[in-house]
């Protein structure tokens, strides 16, 4: 079977672990990695959300913070603060930087960021196909309110620097007109069997997946059932910030908000089928009446076990839905 996950960073590599788990073992993953998270500072290309993948699946993660290498030192992060740098906001660690010297060196000769996340993935050995969204460069920018005048910061500063702890007023993906689908991409969903989407952000991780037109076209044409899982769970976004980003765009705070949001694929949206958690039980009904289907199942990724059973559960309502057709 060949499943297709869009993938953010931190929830989305939680889940995948899972299904790499639990897959059948002719099972082919393949991961879209949001981009639009991407940035650039002290002259390097920084690429979270593909390197929070990478890392977590193979093996390099620091388990606790979520992000960044295992075993790190800050070395460099401190001589920067000294020097005064203004973007030491962003941590780098010293094994971090060294993926990022890669990368950055490896654009300026050319390459594609496609072609360097294939050549750090022959080192870190994720046990998927790892691929950007697109090679375009796509970066999300949000504007806030700073003493009464609109502002756009990039997404990285908002969600860093701010702590996402300001109001939101609009999001905009800049690039994303313009950006083509990676190679490989359209090819992974049109020819899937199942395409999920993880419990990742809906507005900046899933969102900007899905606004490639390219992207949006394959995931509106694959004969593969696409399903989701929820990132809320009752009222609030289970790890991480991202309430202020929902409200800011008036998105309801519930599962049945998000799911509202991505839109049932029978009317032009993305979900066929939808995982609620089983506290939400009681929102199947107003999931079900906008079109899709909707599944209520324990959604915390507490540990491996729970993890392991989301990623079944999620494979089990795909498989469902394959076959009604
Ligand atoms: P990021 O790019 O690192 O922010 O990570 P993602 O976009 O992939 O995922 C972030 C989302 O994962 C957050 O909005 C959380 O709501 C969601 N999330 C994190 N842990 C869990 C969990 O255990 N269960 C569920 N259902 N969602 C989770
Ligand atoms: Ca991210």
């Amino acid at each position: 079977m060949k499943i297709t996950v869009l993938s953010g960073g931190v929830g989305g590599s939680r889940f995948i672990q899972g299904l790499l788990r639990t897959k059948g073992p002719g099972d082919e993953v393949t991961v879209i990695a949001n981009t639009a998270d991407d940035i650039d500072l002290f002259g390097l290309r920084i690429s979270p959300d593909l390197d929070t993948v990478m890392y977590t699946l193979g093996g390099g993660i620091d388990r606790e913070r979520g992000w960044g290498r295992t075993d790190e030192s800050w070395n460099a992060k401190d001589e920067l603060a000294t020097y005064g740098i203004e973007q030491a906001w962003f941590g780098l660690g010293d094994r971090d930087l060294a993926t990022h010297l890669v990368r950055t060196m490896r654009l300026r000769e050319g390459r594609t960021l496609s072609e360097v996340t294939a050549e750090l993935c022959e080192r870190w050995q994720p046990g998927v196909h790892l691929l950007p969204m697109t090679d375009d460069s796509v970066q999300t920018h949000i504007g806030i309110d700073r003493d009464g005048a609109r502002e756009l910061i990039h997404f990285q500063e908002y969600w860093i620097r701010l702590r996402a702890q300001v109001p939101v007023q609009e999001v905009v993906i800049r690039g994303i007109d313009d950006a083509s689908p990676a190679p490989g991409v359209v090819d992974a969903i049109t020819g899937a069997d199942v395409v999920v989407l993880p419990p990742s952000n809906p507005i900046v991780s899933i969102g900007p997946i899905a606004a490639v037109s390219g992207i949006r076209a394959a995931l509106g044409a694959t004969s593969a059932p696409v399903v989701g899982v929820s990132p809320i769970i009752g009222g609030g976004a289970v790890r991480g910030m991202a309430d202020q980003l929902l409200t800011g765009l008036g998105i309801h705070i519930s599962a049945t908000g998000v799911a509202a949001h991505h839109g049932a694929r029978s009317s032009g949206g993305l979900l066929d089928g939808w995982l609620i958690d089983a506290t939400d039980e009681q929102q199947t009904e107003r999931i079900e009446s906008l079109g899709i289907t909707a599944r209520a199942v324990p959604l915390w990724m507490s540990d491996d076990d729970t993890t392991d059973q989301l990623a079944r559960d999620t494979m089990d309502l795909a498989l469902t839905l394959q076959d009604a057709r």
